[in-house]
């Protein structure tokens, strides 16, 4: 997701009080940040962000961390969180492949990837979020038994993940496509793409994946 460039956003999202800055120094340490031990959940790559503030309004016993690397979608997010002040929720302007050092062995729990960006190219295909280097990086951060889910309604995407996540040494423990007409429907909060796309006729695909 990319918006116009909005003047000033860096600045905004510097003095935040909502974005964690010097996220390194973090690392081991998010149960200070968060002031609990509640477990972590992370979205990357996530936009606005009405998806992660709609699943920790409904679970304050959470902790959710958004992942955006890009400041303007960022910014409405931020926006959005100054209404709403939830008290589980952070945000990082950060690539995902920065993630190990700012998160310790095991510190995450659950990885949502949701309408992440297809990048169609084969020769680009070690950007997509599914490819095994992110996997990997996913690894790193991950809990034992935590896991990654993924949504797309990119056919391609989807056929794609399907292999490149058991390539690196993961397992499909559920998969659908077309999670809105199927038993997994039940409690799915949607994204800002999902609403987009689901509203064109796309079927929904979604994963998850354990080690
Ligand atoms: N999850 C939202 C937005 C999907 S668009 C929704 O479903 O509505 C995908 C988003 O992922 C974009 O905002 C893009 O900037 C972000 N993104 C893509 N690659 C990323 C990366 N490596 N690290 C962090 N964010 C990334």
């Amino acid at each position: 997701m990319r918006l116009r460039h909005i003047p000033g956003a860096e600045q905004r999202i510097e003095e935040s009080v909502h974005v964690v800055r010097e996220p390194e120094l973090c690392r081991g340490r998010w149960a200070e940040v968060f002031g609990n031990g509640n477990p972590v959940y992370m979205e990357i790559g996530m936009g606005k962000g009405r998806f992660l503030m709609e699943l920790a309004a409904a679970n304050p016993e959470i902790n959710y961390v958004g992942v955006e690397r890009y400041s303007s979608v960022l910014l409405k997010a931020i926006q959005k969180q100054e209404e709403l002040l939830l008290p589980n929720v952070r945000f990082l302007r950060e690539d995902a492949l920065e993630l190990p050092q700012m998160f310790g062995p095991g510190e995450v729990k659950r990885i949502y990837l949701n309408f992440s960006d297809p990048w169609p190219k084969d020769r680009h295909a070690k950007r997509r979020l599914t490819s095994p280097r992110f996997m990997e990086v996913y690894s790193q951060i991950l809990a034992e038994d935590g896991s990654v889910e993924f949504k797309t309604d990119n056919a391609e995407l989807f056929a794609y993940s399907l292999e490149s996540i058991p390539s690196a040494g993961w397992r499909v423990v559920m998969e659908t496509h077309d999670l809105h007409h199927s038993r997994y429907a039940e409690g799915n909060v949607m994204t800002e793409y999902e609403e987009k796309f689901a509203a064109k006729g796309n079927p929904i695909c979604k994963l998850i994946a354990v080690r």
